[in-house]
């Protein structure tokens, strides 16, 4: 996915999390991707940023005919990985290395960008006509963030049956489970299927946030409202989820970001800088590489004015 609602100014993010357990709800704000209606959960206006996970648009559920929901034409992506995740339906991943992956519900497409790749993403034809997900990045720490991009497809994750649902780790470790996928922070992205009443273990040192994807849930007794992030702080050893009905939660976490990033666009960085440079590359046809096989044109960056500092002298 690409965030074609960028601000002509880098957005400065930085964990937020104040140590403690918290129930914070940060509603989504709705945006389009192309001709894809979204809503974006991550970043919010005073919560940026959830361990290393720096945004999440959630689409769908949708039906369609002959038409093509998701487009997102070749664009760029530095600093980051994108967490693709689908409930219904299919999405055709296509990147600058050449990968070309179908996912579909229950499996994860996970791209590194490191130093710097290209990918499109589109609902395949012919297709089931229906489309539901999620895509989530998440910021790569100054270690590895300037490493070889990479991509992945998992078909198989590990998954708990639990009284009361089934957990999927999609990323990091849950209840003594792991997720085959590279990770290079302290993180966990958990799919909670709720039937009932189910209980998670939790790592108190991270923070974690809800996102009810469907159906109706409470969460420590208080009800949860779809396209809603609830952030819940750190120093909780588990969490309890209740659902009347099937219910689909996704659950984020990990240990709070120690550094600031910079985001603009498709790009996650320290400094005005190296998104510069990174836009300027994109647009010389550097860099980045090209998707072959996308039928149609690339995206061109949005105009980059301004200047942000990731450590204000404030
Ligand atoms: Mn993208």
């Amino acid at each position: 996915m690409s965030n074609l609602i960028a601000p002509a100014h880098p957005d400065r993010c930085a964990s937020e999390s104040g140590g403690h357990a918290a129930f914070e709800p940060f509603p989504a704000r709705k945006a389009t991707v192309g001709p894809l209606e979204i809503r974006r959960a991550l970043p919010a206006r005073g919560r940026r940023m959830v361990g290393p996970w720096c945004f999440l648009d959630r689409y769908g559920p949708l039906t369609f005919g002959d038409d093509k929901p998701m487009d997102v034409a070749p664009h760029p992506h530095i600093g980051l990985q994108t967490v693709s995740w689908l409930l219904d339906g299919e999405v055709l991943h296509r990147d600058s290395l050449g990968s070309e992956a179908m996912i579909r519900p229950g499996e994860l497409n996970l791209m590194t960008a490191g130093r710097g790749i290209a990918h499109s993403e589109e609902t395949p034809r012919p297709s089931s006509g229906r489309l539901s997900g999620v895509q989530l990045w998440v910021a790569l720490p100054d270690a590895s963030r300037n490493g070889d991009p990479a991509f992945a497809h998992h078909a198989d994750l590990p998954r708990h049956e639990l009284p009361g649902g089934t957990a999927t780790v999609i990323l990091g470790e849950s209840g003594g489970l792991r997720s085959p996928a590279a990770v290079h922070s302290g993180i966990v992205g958990v799919d909670l299927d709720v039937r009932g009443t189910m209980t998670l273990p939790l790592d108190r040192s991270y923070e974690h946030a809800l996102f009810v994807m469907d159906g109706r849930v409470t969460a420590e007794g208080q009800p949860l409202d779809p396209d809603v992030l609830y952030f819940l702080g750190t120093h909780r050893d588990e969490l309890q989820l209740s659902a009347g009905a099937p219910a689909r939660v996704l659950l984020i976490g990990g240990t709070p970001f120690p550094e600031p990033i910079l985001m603009w666009w498709n790009f996650v960085a320290r400094t005005h800088e190296e998104i510069a440079a990174a836009r300027e590359e994109w647009m010389t046809h550097e860099r980045f590489g090209e998707v072959a096989r996308y039928a149609g044109p690339r995206l061109s960056a949005p105009p980059l004015i301004g200047k942000a500092s990731p450590n204000p002298a404030s």
